[in-house]
């Protein structure tokens, strides 16, 4: 069981951004997640999904179509010899003042109690600004996956990542870098 964790966005981050995508088959890795991910497991890091699906609130969609979605994304993801280590879904609109809706952090606090990490020892990876709040609410580092140059121009003050990169292959670089500034600085070099 690994030690330490990613936790990512799925939407934009993992996987195409498609409104409110309850078709399994509208599933569609973003080119270079895969390889990131490797990376990332490589790296010994866990990988837990966080997603905020108000589609079911809302009731444009089911949770057994969430979970068909994501029944797909764990094929797609066997199918590059990869596998997440759980999925967290909020399934409540911005109305109901949810503990868990990003970037609320009650769906960080539920994953660290059930797989015993530190989340301020985590890494936050998302394109939105939600995500970002969230990494910085329980204190993890954090990393914004922008498609484009005018999307980082456009983020706001206090969603400002620890570092931007435009995929997970570079995001994975990131987590490299940053593994050895923590070790580094906590064996006092
Ligand atoms: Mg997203
Ligand atoms: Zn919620």
């Amino acid at each position: 069981m690994p030690s330490r964790f990613v936790l990512l966005d799925r939407d934009g981050t993992l996987i195409v951004k498609r409104p409110y995508l309850c078709d399994p088959r509208a599933v569609e890795l973003l080119p270079r997640a895969a390889e990131g991910l490797r990376a990332m497991r490589r790296l010994g890091w866990g990988l837990i999904v966080a997603t905020n699906q108000s589609g079911i609130g809302r009731g444009f969609f089911t949770w057994e179509q969430a979970a068909a979605v994501h029944a797909r994304l764990r094929e797609l993801l066997n199918a590059e010899g990869l596998f997440l280590d759980d999925i967290f879904l909020c399934p409540h609109t911005p109305e109901e003042q949810c503990r868990c809706r990003k970037p609320a952090p009650g769906m960080v606090y539920d994953a660290a109690a059930a797989w015993g990490f530190d989340p301020r020892a985590s890494i936050v990876i998302g394109d939105a600004a939600c995500d970002v709040r969230l990494g910085r609410a329980v204190g993890a580092f954090t990393i914004r996956t922008v498609q484009t140059a005018s999307a980082v121009a456009h983020g706001l003050e206090d969603a400002v990542a620890d570092e931007t990169v435009r995929d997970l292959v570079e995001a994975a670089a990131v987590v490299e870098r940053h593994m050895r500034c923590v070790e580094q600085s906590s064996s006092g070099r």
